[in-house]
């Protein structure tokens, strides 16, 4: 089973997180500092991350974590309801995010999506569009705009992918969220937003133009069906 790292340092809510997702299967390795959390990484499929911990921030564990592209997914655990932490946690290369309270269950269905995406990702057929300014190519999860490669996270990529099977048609937040995250999920608004934000301003930074990525209003978002711009 896949092997999940937790990184919290308050024990009730550690031993509750490990307690459901043992009784689901999964293997649970426990952190409760920045220290142990970056030396337990190898192996691991997936990190839940505290962001406030004893000997600092759970932002160098995440930044640990995505030094490599192979690295764990990230589910962060946000202590409060603090809308900058989360968007630097998503941006940063988070996969998602749960926030406190929280119930086990609640972890464990996102658990299952995050690595659902990431298995569904190794077996995904080749899909690239050569002709258009952004391309996606499954395979090898590369991006790019003009040539330019993109440095995206895994929820980035997906999105774009999901925008790029159909030019020109609007996708809604919630058809989005069934795509990305998998059926039946709450994901809010917000982080779909967040995400399309950041997504958008990687695209900016390789020489994209910012409506390339268009939010219909009301609705959700849609990718420019016109192959040059
Ligand atoms: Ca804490």
């Amino acid at each position: 089973m896949p092997r999940i790292l937790i990184v919290e340092d308050e024990p009730a809510i550690a031993e509750s997180l490990a307690y459901a997702l043992r009784r689901d299967g999964f293997d649970i390795a426990q952190a409760p500092t920045v220290r142990q959390a970056r030396a337990s990484l190898e192996g691991v499929e997936l990190v839940l991350l505290d962001l406030m911990l004893p000997d600092g921030s759970g932002f160098d564990v995440l930044h640990e974590a995505r030094r490599s592209k192979q690295g764990p997914a990230v589910i962060v655990l946000s202590s409060r309801d603090d809308e900058a932490d989360r968007v630097a946690a998503l941006e940063t290369g988070a996969d998602d995010y749960v926030t406190k309270p929280f119930s086990p269950r609640e972890v464990v269905a996102r658990v299952r999506a995050v690595l659902r995406r990431a298995g569904a990702r190794e077996e995904a057929p080749p899909a690239a569009a050569p002709d258009r300014c952004i391309t996606v190519d499954e395979p090898t999860r590369r991006a790019s705009v003009h040539g330019h490669a993109l440095e995206l996270t895994r929820v980035e990529f997906d999105l774009l992918a999901c925008l790029l099977s159909a030019p020109g048609r609007v996708f809604t937040r919630a058809q989005l969220i069934d795509r990305v995250w998998g059926d039946g999920f709450a994901i809010t608004d917000r982080t779909i937003d967040s995400h399309v934000k950041a997504l958008r301003r990687k695209v900016v930074d390789a020489g994209g133009d910012a409506n390339m990525i268009e939010t219909v209003r009301g609705v959700g978002y849609r990718i420019s069906d016109d192959p040059a711009g």
